[in-house]
Order: structure tokens, then sequence, then C-alpha cells
């Protein structure tokens, strides 16, 4: 059997090739790193699969230094999100505008009156902090925040309605991706689930007969993920609200996305804002932060001030509350909202909405050629129109017009399949993962998105297909 000589750790600890990295991963990561490297390289040995018999030390200082700078990269990754959804989930949503990065990172950095009343030196309470400009922005009479919109609706479920009947339409128990089915977390809150009407039609007198003296709240919930069209019927807010009060129950509102403008000045689809739900009545609207609010991950929950009370007393809320660098993050975002005429300039998630398809046809057509270098004659590379979406279940059946380097892999249809799949995984390899999506025999990167050019451009060379 062959011999391998390798050389002692000592030895490569203190040799030249191992020393920089040392310094830069620090003595016991390359330790450890050494060791694991040479216990690979002697089991290969014996189970006959290397044969090489010496191995200098600057290869080893190589691989180890190769596997450490791999170990040392973060798991979280910035992407470039090409795939025409906006606001993606999968990919964290809003973006957050300059002045809330500023806020968190102060917020960070230093101690702050998170629940101190700075006025009287007493205990204060979080909500505070943003209770003011979420009254003015919505006409709420009180609020409060927690960690998402599924934390939201849970609590509010929890401390308006527990061991009673919820009432709510058959055509409004969705489920929103995740897990978050609106029966099952009924369920989770101690809501008992009376549901009314049909899938598609749902009247007013549907709910009238289900009122009980078990009856503990009226409940809505926007249909966020899909549309029901054809021979439907619901009832307006206003009418179910006068409906609830008239029998003293509260109407809650989960609004989803919650718009706090109306988003047709800006020629987007018409989304329910908040300030209307609650003029229509309800008395408890929630919706999250970081869908068209365009803030970060947040659930808000607004309306009347006794039952806001209640919700805030319920031990939950503890359990659900929000961290300050949200609470930052959200003042910061809420207050770009009072100057709604330079909204769509400051706030990024609305910019790149609004961002005029010509603007996205010429970007395509301008990177179009350094593209279709890199990828030579197998691929197909054409500037196009292309339909988006706003994501996160904003208007499920309205399309964003915009443009996309539609790239086709000039291969036998038998082939196309795995040409697209690989050259997907080659743009998710690069060093800042290029995310598009593939359909009809295409790999689509719609560039709504794409605002670092000189980066996405200076990364291409790097792009590898074996075609
Ligand atoms: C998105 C959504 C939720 C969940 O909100 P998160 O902020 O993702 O927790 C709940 N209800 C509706 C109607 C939604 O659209």
């Amino acid at each position: 059997m062959m011999s391998l000589r390798l050389p002692s750790i000592d030895g490569l600890l203190r040799h030249p090739a191992c020393l920089p990295l040392a310094e830069r991963h620090g003595r016991e990561s390359l330790l450890a790193g050494l060791r694991q490297l040479l216990d690979e390289l002697r089991s290969a040995v014996l189970s006959g699969q290397l044969s090489a018999v010496e191995i200098s030390p600057e290869v080893l200082a190589g691989r180890v230094g190769e596997r450490l700078a791999r170990q040392q990269r973060s798991n979280v990754r910035r992407v470039f999100n090409l795939t025409g959804t906006v606001l993606h989930t999968n990919l964290g949503r809003a973006l957050l505008p300059d002045e809330a990065i500023e806020a968190v990172h102060m917020a960070a950095r230093y101690p702050l009156n998170l629940e101190f009343d700075l006025g009287s030196g007493k205990r204060g309470d979080r909500d505070d902090l943003i209770e003011g400009l979420i009254r003015e922005l919505t006409g709420a009479e009180a609020v409060t925040v927690v960690n998402n919109n599924a934390a939201a609706v849970l609590l509010t479920l929890n401390s308006l309605g527990a061991r009673k009947e919820g009432i709510i339409s058959r055509g409004e128990l969705i489920e929103i991706g995740g897990a978050f089915r609106i029966p099952d977390i009924m369920a989770r809150a101690g809501v008992r689930l009376h549901e009314v009407g049909t899938t598609n039609r749902t009247h007013a007198r549907d709910y009238e007969a289900a009122i009980s003296p078990r009856s503990g709240l009226i409940m809505r919930v926007h249909a966020s993920n899909y549309s029901i069209e054809g021979f439907t019927a619901r009832v307006p807010t206003a009418e179910l609200a006068e409906l609830a009060h008239r029998h003293g129950l509260p109407l809650l509102e989960d609004l989803g996305s919650g718009s706090l403008l109306d988003l047709t000045r800006w020629g987007l689809p018409a989304e329910p804002t908040v300030r209307q739900a609650l003029l229509d009545g309800a008395d408890i609207v929630t919706f999250s932060g970081d869908k068209l609010l365009g803030g970060p991950q947040a659930g808000l929950i607004v309306g009347r001030k006794e039952l806001i009370a209640k919700i805030k007393k319920n031990p939950l809320k503890r359990a659900l509350r929000v961290d300050k660098l949200t609470l930052a993050a959200l003042e910061a975002v809420l207050g770009l909202y009072r100057d709604p005429d330079r909204l769509a300039e400051r706030l990024p998630s609305l910019r790149l909405l609004t961002r005029p398809q010509a603007n996205i046809f010429a970007q395509a057509s301008r990177l179009q050629p350094a593209l279709a270098d890199v990828l030579g004659e197998t691929w197909n590379v054409s500037a196009v129109h292309a339909l988006g979406m706003i994501g996160s279940g904003s208007q499920p059946v309205a399309r964003l017009p915009s443009a996309a380097l539609c790239l086709r892999p000039q291969v036998s249809k038998r082939l196309r399949g795995r040409c697209l799949l690989t050259l997907e995984a080659a743009l998710r390899a690069l060093p800042i993962p290029v995310l598009g999506r593939i359909d009809d025999d295409a790999l689509w990167l719609d560039l709504r998105q794409l605002d670092d050019e000189p980066a996405w451009l200076a990364q291409l060379p790097h792009l590898q297909v074996d075609s």
C-alpha cells in the first residue's frame, strides 16, 4: 500500500502559507480545518481513492483557506430578485427606505426610550412610539403592534372571541400560505368557527341567522391571494358593521396588505385602505407592515380604544410583541406617509411598483448584449415586455406591465428543460445569486427590481454554464 507523507500539524501552523490564514480566521479555526483535511486525506488514501504520496504545505493551505472562507460566508445572503414578484415573501418582502435603515442603525447601536416615557420619567409602553402616527394616518382611535399580521389575527381573535363563536363567510376561509389557514388560526385562538353562506355568495341574512347568545364576533378576511369571479355576492363592510353593531358584536377585518393610501393615484390596482375599512365601521383592522405598507415585518392592529385595551391586556401580547429594531423602522416608514407627494420616490416598494414599463424595457435593451455575450450561441437573449405581480397576496390577478430579459435555449425540445435548470442553478451560484423564473420554455429575468446595475454586470463574467 502506498504511504502518504503529510506535513505535521505543528509544522503547518508555522508555515508561511498558513500564517495569513491564522491571522484572518483565528488559530483555532485553522487548526480544526487542518486536522479535518489531513484526516480526510488519510482516509482517502486508505480506501484507495487517492494515490498522491506527497502533498505540499502550499496546496494544503490553499484547500484549508477555501474551506475557511466558505464557512465564514454568512447564510443570510443578498440576492437579485428578478422573479417579477415585487413583495416576494421568500425573498424578504419590502425593502426599507434609507430613513428606516438609519433608524434601525440608531436603535441597534444605542440605548433608547423603548418603554420609557421621557416626559414623566416613568415606565412607558412601546406602542406609544408609533401610536400617534398610525392614528393620524388611519383615523383609528388606538393601535397596538405585534410581530406580524398572522400574530395580529391570532391575538385579536383570542382577545375578543375566545370561548365564543366567530362568524365568517365560507368565501373567506382562506389559506394564506405557510400553513396559515383562517379556520386553524381561529381554533388555536379558542374561537369556535361558525361559517355562513357559500364559497361564492354570502348575504346579510346568512350572517343574521347565525347570530345567537354564543356569538362573540364577526370576522371578515380580505381574500388576498385568490379571486372569486362570476356569480358572487358579498356584504359590503358598512352593511356588515351595521348588522354586527345592531347585535352588540365587534366586526374584525383582516385586510392583509392593508394599504394606507389609495394606490390608484399611482396607477396601481385599487386595494382597500385601512382608513376606509375603519370609516365603514370595522371595529378592529389588522394588516402587515411589510406588504404594501413597505416597512418592516410587523402586524398592526388598529381600531376602537376599548377593544385595543383588551387586546393589550392579553398575556399573548407579550409573547408576540415587536422588537425595538422593528419599531424604529416602522416609525420611520410611517413618517414618509405624511408627505404622499414624495412617497413614490422615497419608499422603495412603491418606487419599484410604479417604475414605468418603458424605463424597465430600456434597461433590458441596455443589458441584453452583455448577457448574450456571456451566454454564447446556445442561448437566445432578448429584451421583451413581461408581466409581473405585486406579490404577498395583494391583487393576485392584477399584473404589472414590466420588461424582462428572456433567455431561450437553442437546443432540441428534449434538452430544453434540463438546459433551463442548469442555467437557473448557475445564476443562483453567482456571488450575488440572481433569481428569475422559468415559464414557457424560457428563463425570464424581470428587471423591475434591478436597481444595482453595476453590481449585476460586474458579476456576469463569473457565470459558468457548460453548454
Ligand atoms: C399576508 C396575510 C396574512 C399574514 O400576514 P403576515 O404579515 O405574513 O403574518 C394574514 N391575513 C391576510 C389576509 C394576508 O394577506
